[in-house]
């Protein structure tokens, strides 16, 4: 299974924020639309970082409140691990164990067109062990 399939399901949508916002808008975007990270993007299509509540939680811990005054910049990941649509779902769990993180961005001809995090793969696992017990059973029963 590809990720085109994953997306093909969840859809292309991905919500991107600015570098140049605050940390405090950052959580009201995180909030608004019930996700757990964000692409960091000047034009909504080329990627400029990922920023997770992850890096909201370390930085509170490490430098205090006035983090949440910090532009995203100060904060984001710049080095981002992107995947393609023709990538397996197999090759995702694996980049996403490797380097203990749950969002991928989805890149074609460097521009973003999906983002899988690993709710989407589990998801889709869950779905795929399900189909393949429904048709054991159909055959042994059939
Ligand atoms: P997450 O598990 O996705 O909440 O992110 C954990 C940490 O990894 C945070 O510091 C993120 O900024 C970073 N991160 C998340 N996704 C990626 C990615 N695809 N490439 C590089 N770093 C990432």
């Amino acid at each position: 299974m590809r990720i085109t399939d994953v997306l093909r399901r969840k859809g292309a949508t991905v919500v991107t924020i600015t570098p140049d916002r605050t940390v405090t808008h950052l959580l009201e975007s995180l909030a608004e639309h019930r996700v757990g990270a964000l692409v960091v993007s000047r034009d909504g299509a080329t990627i400029d970082g990922i920023v997770s509540e992850r890096d909201v939680v370390r930085r509170l811990h490490s430098d205090g409140p006035g983090v949440l005054a910090q532009p995203i910049h100060a904060i984001m990941t710049a080095t981002v691990r992107t995947c393609r649509v023709e990538d397996t779902v197999d090759d995702l769990m694996r980049l996403m164990t490797e380097h203990r993180f749950r969002h991928v961005p989805v890149v074609t001809d460097g521009r973003l067109v999906g983002i899988v995090s690993i709710g989407d793969v589990v998801k889709h696992r869950i779905d795929e062990l399900q189909s393949e017990r429904d048709h054991l059973t159909a055959y042994i029963t059939g």
